[in-house]
């Protein structure tokens, strides 16, 4: 079938063996087979005349559309995606040794995570390629975000979880309509079986680690960052890592805006991940093709055995200059206090991940101390309550007498006085 080209994309370009394929509903590349490495090109002549167009416009994602691969009829969903806050927090900084750190809050996302970037894209291209419904399989994110969307385009969703999503993800999808198929086993099986049910049902699979168009809206962050530093862009961009496709977006968009010339040199990328599940880490450093890992962390959003997006991921790491890191989970906790009570901002292990890195970073002398850095946190800390309550400490529970409270506070020396 023919689909008309979003106007400034130009064709898809397979990473690995550089066949370029015709823009259509493509996953895999025709030569090599590989899944996930087809990338959108545009005519970045073009766009580049838009560069006082895209900064008079809303703050929001949709305002780099012309490098998102979605027609200029399409209607954008009306939900509020991107242009999340950055927060300048010295106090973070200090702690991990640093002399400048940001955090760029993504858990503002409608549906409080990353994954809104694609899914918004996702759901056009859904309604572009005449498909009502839709599926993805996911860790809990993608698939509460895909709800969401979904929710707000009309469409129909379908949705693969592996056992281990927490189940505030899972009520958020129910609570947006979606059908919500519980997979006994990984997310690797919630996967397979997602895209045989695309196969059989003639549903649009979101998954993000084969589609091309679903990173395309994950480089919304990366261009943000570039457009809300600009000449200050920080000397590392720190994220957490699962199928590699938010730091392959992220890495995308910031070679694309010093293209565009609102930076002049693209930061670092440090991936972030969690020790119980490293494919992509070993696979980095190993230089030899990626060996499914086991995929044990408290950080579910990360718990990728089989990530779909590791070639991609290392290119781009790699074109940075960047490096990768692996974190324990009990660094992981330490960084979920230390970021909300020190950045103010409340996160979800995978989505403190990042600044549970760059903490061992600036302390393994990988990240020098008067270096800058953005973490982006990825999802909101009220997705996954029973992980946050492993990082905090106990309610102090009593009567309602003000006698009981100060003897109380004085025996744990919470205020001064004789007990
Ligand atoms: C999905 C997700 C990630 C990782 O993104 P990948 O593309 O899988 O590498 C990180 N943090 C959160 C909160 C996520 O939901």
């Amino acid at each position: 079938m023919e689909f008309q080209r979003p106007e400034f994309v130009t064709h898809l370009r397979c990473l690995l063996c550089g066949t370029t394929v015709e823009y259509g509903n493509v996953f895999t590349c025709p030569t090599c087979g590989v899944d996930g490495i087809l990338d959108v090109q545009y005519n970045y002549d073009a766009v580049s005349n838009r560069r006082s167009a895209i900064s008079g416009r809303p703050l929001n994602h949709w305002r780099y559309r012309e490098l998102l691969p979605v027609s200029s009829d399409s209607p954008l969903p009306f939900l509020h995606i991107g242009w999340t806050p950055v927060y300048d927090v010295p106090r973070l900084a200090e702690v991990l040794g640093l002399s400048k750190l940001f955090l760029k809050d993504d858990g503002r996302n409608p549906t409080n995570s990353f994954k809104d970037r694609a899914s918004s894209v996702g759901v056009i291209k859904a309604q572009e390629f005449g498909f009502t419904t839709i599926a993805c399989a996911s860790t809990g994110n993608a698939a509460s975000s895909l709800a969401g969307l979904s929710a707000a385009a009309g469409l129909r969703s379908f949705i693969f979880v592996p056992q281990r999503a927490p189940e505030p993800k899972i009520t958020q999808l129910l609570i947006f309509g979606a059908t919500v198929i519980r997979v006994q086993g990984t997310y690797e099986q919630a996967f397979d079986l997602c895209r045989d049910a695309c196969e059989l049902f003639g549903w649009y699979n979101r998954n993000s680690g084969t589609n091309p168009y679903l990173v395309e809206g994950k480089k919304t962050a990366g261009l943000e960052i570039g457009e809300q530093f600009g000449a200050a862009i920080p000397d590392w961009a720190v994220v957490s890592v699962g199928d590699g496709c938010t730091i392959s977006g992220i890495g995308k968009g910031l070679q694309e805006m010093k293209r565009l010339g609102f930076i002049n040199r693209v930061p670092r990328l440090l991936g972030v991940q969690a020790e119980g599940s490293r494919p992509l880490l070993d696979a980095f450093f190993s230089g030899k093709d990626l060996l499914p890992s086991p995929s044990n962390t408290i950080a579910d959003s990360i718990a990728v055995g089989t990530p779909r997006n590791w070639r991609r991921a290392i290119q781009q790491i790699t074109m940075s200059g960047g490096t990768m890191i692996a974190v324990s989970d009990d660094e992981i906790l330490d960084a979920m206090r230390l970021t909300a009570r020190l950045g103010g901002v409340f996160g979800e292990p995978a989505g403190v991940a990042g600044v549970a890195g760059l903490k061992k970073a600036v302390a393994a002398g990988i990240v020098k101390p008067d270096a800058s850095a953005v973490a982006v946190i990825t999802g909101n800390g009220l997705k996954d309550i029973a992980s946050a309550k492993k990082a905090v400490g106990q309610t102090i529970d009593i009567e309602p007498s003000i006698e009981v409270l100060a003897k109380r506070l004085r025996e744990q020396h919470l205020v001064k006085g004789s007990i």
